[in-house]
C-alpha cells in the first residue's frame, strides 16, 4: 500500500466548497457541463503537445470522453484521455482556485450579495471542478500524466477541509494516460445517475465539445429464431394426423452492454451557416467564453482563395460589471485553431488590433503549422492576410448593429465600446472610412440623443462647407460657450465633443465625406460670406481699443481682434489658428499631472 497524504484545501476553497455544499441548491446540473469542459480542455492540451511530442499519444490514441453510470449505487465515472496530472499538478489543480470562472464567480457573489440580488449564479458561472460537489458526497480522481510513470489518485469528501493524494497500486486500476473521475452520489440526487438524464445534459451543455462523448448502455436488438411450434397451437389448427413437428420464427431481444455515442462532434464553425440558428451561435458563445449575456452581434464566415480560414466572430453583450482595460486588455477573447486543433487563446494581439480587443470568437485555419507560435504569427504574411480579413468582417457586425432597426442596440454599443473606436481611429488611419461612419456625437441640435456623422452631414446647409464642432467637458458647457451664438442664429449645427478622446479623434479623422472637421472655437472661423465693408467700419471705430487692451494684458494674449462670431457675449477668448484648442490643453495638463 503506498502512504496516504493529507492536503488541506486553500482557503477560498474551504469557503466555496462551504457554499456549493451547504448553500447552492438550484443548478446542480451544472457538474457535469464543468466536468466534460475539464476533460475537453485536457484532450486539448494533449492534442496540442502532441504535434511536438508524438511519444504523448502512446498507450491510447483515442481522444475521447467516456461516461459509466451505476443506477444502483448512485456512481457516475467520468474519463477522459487527455494529458491527466502529475503529483505536482494535482496539488497544485484540485486544492487552489485555478479556474478564473471560479474566481469570477466568487467576486460576483460578493457584489450580489452586497446589492441584495438573489440571482442565479451558479448557472452562469460555474465553479470548475468543485461543481462536483454539488451532486456528489465523495469524488475519486484516479489520474495518469505521461510526463510521470505514476498514477495518483486524489480523494475528497463533501465536508471537509482537506482532501488525500495516493498512488495507484491496483494494476485493475490502471489507465494508460488521461483522467477518471468517480462521483459518488449525494443520497438525494442519485436520479442523476441515469443515462437518459445524463444524455439530455450532454445534448444541453455541451454540444459544442469536439471530442467524442460516449455512454456505457444497455442495448437490444432483436432477432428471429426458429422455435419448435408449440404441440397445443399444433391441435388447434386440425393436423393432429400430421407427425412432423412443425418450426416456427420467433423475435427475441437480445440484451448487450456497449459505448454509444452522444454528441455531435463537428465544430460549429465548420457547419454551414444555413444551418446554424442564432439560438446555437449565442449558446456556443455563451459556452466558450464563460459568458452569461447573449452577445449583441456574430458573423460566420469563410474565406478562400489565398488564405484559408473559417471564423465566427462575436460582439459581446456587455454586463454593468466589467468594463474592459482599453489600455492594456487582458483578454483571451480569440481562440486560434489550426485544422481543428485548439493551439490558443493568447494571440488576440496578433490577430486584431488593441482597438479591436473586445471582439471575442473563433478562428481556424489551414495554412498555418500545427506549431505555431508567436514569433511565426507575427512574421507571417498569411496573419497579416487574415487579419485585414477579420478585421474588415469586424466592421461588417458593428455596422450591422448600428444600422439595426433596434437603435437601443447601437446605443449600447457605443456606450460600452465608444472609446474603443475613437481610440481606432487615432491608431489605425487605414481604416479611418470604416470606422468615421460608426462614430456618435451629441450636436447644438440633438443635446440627448447622439448623431452620426451621416446624420450631420445631411442636416448640413446647401452651403455649409465644413463640419463644425467644439470641444467641451459636457454637453451642457458646450451649448453655452459664446462660440456658438452666430452658428445657433443662422441654424448651423455644432458637434458637441464631449468625452476627452474626442477631439483628438476626429482631428486624426480630419474630414468626413470630404467635409473638414473645424473647431469653432479657433481663431479667424469663417461662417458664410463675408462682409468687408463692414469690418473695415468696425476697424477703424474699435481698433484703438483692440490695441489697448493688447497693452493691458501683454503677454497673456497673443492678440486682440476685431471678430463677427459673436452675437450677444462682448469678448471670446479663441485658440490660435496652429494652437492647441483649450480643450486639448486640459487634456495635456491632466496627462502631465
Ligand atoms: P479551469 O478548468 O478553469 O482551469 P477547474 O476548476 O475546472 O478550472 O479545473 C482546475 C484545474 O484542474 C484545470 O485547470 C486542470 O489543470 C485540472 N483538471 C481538472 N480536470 C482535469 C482533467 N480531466 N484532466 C486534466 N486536468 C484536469
Ligand atoms: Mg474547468
Amino acid at each position: 500500500e503506498a502512504p496516504v497524504e493529507k492536503h488541506e484545501y486553500q482557503a477560498e476553497v474551504s469557503r466555496l466548497m462551504d457554499l456549493i455544499v451547504n448553500s447552492l441548491y438550484s443548478n446542480k446540473e451544472v457538474f457535469l457541463r464543468e466536468l466534460i469542459s475539464n476533460a475537453s480542455d485536457a484532450l486539448d492540451k494533449l492534442r496540442f503537445l502532441s504535434v511536438t511530442e508524438p511519444h504523448l499519444m502512446e498507450g491510447a490514441s483515442e481522444l475521447d470522453i467516456r461516461i459509466q453510470i451505476d443506477q444502483e449505487n448512485g456512481v457516475i465515472t467520468l474519463t477522459d484521455s487527455g494529458i491527466g496530472m502529475t503529483h505536482q499538478e494535482l496539488v497544485d489543480s484540485l486544492g487552489t482556485i485555478a479556474h478564473s470562472g471560479t474566481a469570477k464567480f466568487l467576486k460576483a457573489l460578493k457584489d450580489s450579495k452586497e446589492a441584495g440580488s438573489d440571482s442565479n449564479l451558479i448557472g452562469q458561472f460555474g465553479v470548475g471542478f468543485y461543481s462536483a460537489f454539488l451532486v456528489a458526497e465523495k469524488v475519486v480522481v484516479s489520474t495518469k500524466s505521461p510526463k510521470s510513470d505514476k498514477q495518483y489518485v486524489w480523494e475528497g469528501e463533501a465536508n471537509s477541509s482537506s482532501y488525500i493524494i495516493r498512488e495507484e497500486t491496483d494494476p485493475e486500476k490502471f489507465i494508460p494516460r488521461g483522467t477518471s473521475i468517480k462521483l459518488h452520489l449525494k443520497r438525494d440526487d442519485k436520479a442523476f445517475a441515469h443515462p437518459e438524464r445524463i444524455e439530455r445534459l450532454v445534448k444541453n451543455y455541451s454540444q459544442f465539445v469536439s471530442f467524442p462523448i460516449y455512454t456505457w448502455q444497455e442495448k437490444g436488438y432483436t432477432k428471429e429464431v426458429e422455435v419448435d411450434e408449440d404441440p397445443a397451437e399444433a391441435k388447434k389448427d386440425g393436423t393432429d394426423d400430421n407427425v412432423e413437428k412443425k418450426k416456427k420464427t420467433k423475435k427475441i431481444v437480445e440484451k448487450y452492454w456497449d459505448w454509444e455515442l452522444i454528441n455531435e462532434t463537428q465544430p460549429i464553425w465548420l457547419r454551414n451557416p444555413k444551418e446554424v440558428t442564432t439560438e446555437d451561435y449565442n449558446e456556443f458563445y455563451k459556452k466558450t467564453f464563460n459568458e452569461y449575456l447573449e452577445p449583441l452581434a456574430s458573423s460566420h464566415f469563410t474565406t478562400e482563395g489565398e488564405v484559408e480560414f473559417r471564423s465566427i466572430l462575436y460582439v459581446p453583450g456587455v454586463s454593468p460589471m466589467g468594463k474592459e482595460d482599453i489600455v492594456n486588455p487582458k483578454t483571451k477573447n480569440i481562440r486560434l485553431y489550426v485544422k481543428r486543433v485548439f493551439i490558443s487563446d493568447d494571440f488576440d494581439g496578433e490577430l486584431f488590433p488593441r482597438y479591436l480587443s473586445f471582439v471575442k470568437g473563433v478562428v481556424d485555419s489551414n495554412d498555418l503549422p500545427l506549431n505555431v507560435s508567436r514569433e511565426i504569427l507575427q512574421e507571417s504574411r498569411i496573419v497579416r492576410i487574415m487579419r485585414k480579413r477579420l478585421v474588415r468582417k469586424a466592421f461588417d457586425m458593428i455596422l450591422g448593429i448600428s444600422v439595426s432597426e433596434n437603435r437601443g442596440d447601437y446605443e449600447t454599443f457605443w456606450e460600452n465600446f465608444g472609446k474603443h473606436l475613437k481610440l481606432g481611429c487615432i491608431e489605425d488611419r487605414e481604416n479611418h472610412k470604416r470606422l468615421a461612419p460608426l462614430l456618435r456625437f451629441f450636436s447644438s441640435q440633438s443635446e440627448e440623443e447622439m448623431i452620426s456623422l451621416d446624420e450631420y452631414v445631411e442636416n448640413m446647409k446647401p452651403d455649409q462647407k465644413d463640419i463644425y464642432y467644439i470641444a467641451a467637458d459636457s454637453v451642457t458647457s458646450a451649448k453655452n460657450t459664446p462660440f456658438l451664438e452666430r452658428l445657433y442664429e443662422k441654424d448651423l449645427e455644432v458637434l458637441f465633443l464631449v468625452d476627452p478622446i474626442d477631439e483628438v479623434a476626429v482631428t486624426n479623422l480630419k474630414s468626413y465625406k470630404e467635409k473638414n472637421f473645424v473647431d469653432i472655437s479657433k481663431e479667424d472661423l469663417e461662417i458664410g460670406e463675408k462682409n468687408e465693408e463692414k469690418e473695415k467700419e468696425m476697424k477703424q471705430e474699435f481698433g484703438y481699443i483692440c490695441d489697448w487692451m493688447k497693452k493691458r494684458l501683454g503677454d497673456k494674449v497673443a492678440s486682440v481682434q476685431i471678430s463677427n462670431r459673436l452675437k450677444t457675449s462682448p469678448c471670446v477668448l479663441v485658440s490660435g489658428k496652429f494652437g492647441w484648442s483649450a480643450n486639448m490643453e486640459r487634456l495635456m495638463k491632466a496627462q502631465t499631472v
